[in-house]
């Protein structure tokens, strides 16, 4: 954006002492003042929070022309403007490292010196987690199934018995019957009467309406000034702040009222052919029923007749139901004192279910008894 503006100061930084353990000595002091320490390949730069400028120029010009230098023979971190270790009298050399390469070095020596640890981390937590994780929740799992699903056997006596039994007999026969004249079922159809009646609605446009609605637009509402700052270090004690400022525009949302056009639409009833009319079927005739207080179930004894142009009845379904009376007999068992029970089929209302006989029942926790089940 226009109105950029980029204001470039330095600001100090400071290292620790690694040798007498001394804090935040400010980055133009090139010895600890505690031990007399000069400072070296250990230590490291960094900025405070609360920041310093430097205000003195020639001290700016100093930190800011280039990184420390190291001495080769004593590790003394010098000052890029002197060609001299401060500490032992060494000279300069081309292949001298400086403050930033140093660094480098540390760094990568670290990062491998981490990965290692971290990789060791790594598989310990995997082995931990596959042991203690399998471990709790088989035993969780296990605990669960245990205490939820455990069934108790349970003496019931058989006090009385009831089975119904029921079969279904369709038989070909004359239907009077109503329906739309594309669906009509049966044979031998006569049709008795034709009515003409709605059968559906069909929804049609009609025309187009203008409608009026409130829709939100984004507009320029005004300016703000926006600053960012960033830092380097020097590598000698320094770090250069650069705030760059400039105008930005501000948006803001606002409500306007427009108009679109949108159909119209109207439902109109779409008319068929109703049809009143007889036809041959096979359909219910009668049912035939049984029932006992015994454990002696038996189905009807009955033949089947014939319809409409001899055409034979047909079964159409059985039905059959089984159930007894019970009653617990040990009082301090889990499970109902007495209950309406259903069997499951013919051969266990029979054999097993035979009024005055024991049975054994599955009873759950909750006191609910299980469903009865093939042994
Ligand atoms: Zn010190
Ligand atoms: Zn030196």
């Amino acid at each position: 954006m226009s109105d950029e503006e980029v204001i470039v100061e330095y600001v100090y930084e400071y290292w620790d002492c690694p040798k007498c353990g001394s804090k935040g000595i400010r980055g133009d002091i090139r010895q600890c003042g505690s031990c007399g320490n000069p400072r070296d390949n250990d230590i490291v730069f960094y900025r405070k929070a609360e920041e310093e400028l430097i205000s003195d120029k020639k001290m700016a010009e100093e930190l800011a022309s280039g990184a420390d230098w190291s001495c080769s023979f004593c590790e003394t971190l010098n000052s890029h403007l002197s060609k001299q270790c401060r500490s032992c009298g060494n000279i300069r050399d081309t292949s001298d490292l400086n403050y930033f390469e140093i660094q480098k070095q540390k760094s990568k020596k670290q990062s491998s010196e981490q990965k290692l640890l971290k990789l060791n981390k790594f598989i310990k937590r995997i082995l931990i987690g596959a042991l203690t994780g399998l471990g709790t929740c088989t035993i969780a799992l296990g605990s669960f199934i245990c205490w939820g699903v455990q069934n108790h056997d349970v003496k019931y006596k058989v006090l009385s018995a009831h089975w119904e039994r029921e079969i279904l007999v369709d038989r070909y026969q004359q239907l009077s019957k109503e329906d739309w004249k594309d669906s009509l079922k049966g044979d031998d159809i006569q049709i008795l009467s034709e009515n003409n009646e709605v059968r559906k609605y069909e929804s049609r446009q009609i025309g187009t309406k203008i409608e009026s609605y409130t829709d939100s637009e984004s507009y320029q509402s005004g300016t703000t000034r926006e600053c960012s700052t960033s830092y380097s270090s020097t590598g000698s004690g320094a770090s250069k702040k650069t705030t760059s400022c400039s105008t930005v525009p501000v948006y803001s949302t606002r409500n306007v009222q427009r108009t679109r056009t949108v159909p119209v639409y109207k439902n109109f009833p779409v008319y068929d052919t109703k049809v009143k009319y007889h036809a041959n079927e096979y359909a219910f005739f009668q049912s035939h029923k049984t029932s006992g207080d015994d454990n002696q179930p038996k189905w009807a004894d009955f033949s089947l007749g014939e319809g409409l142009k001899n055409k034979p009845d047909k079964e159409n379904s059985r039905k059959e139901k089984y159930q007894v009376k019970i009653k617990k007999v040990e009082a301090e068992d889990k499970g109902p004192v007495e209950a309406d029970y259903q069997v499951k089929n013919a051969d266990r209302f029979s054999n097993v279910f035979k009024i005055g006989k024991i049975v054994v029942l599955k009873v759950s926790n909750f006191d609910a008894l299980q469903k009865d089940e093939d042994e």
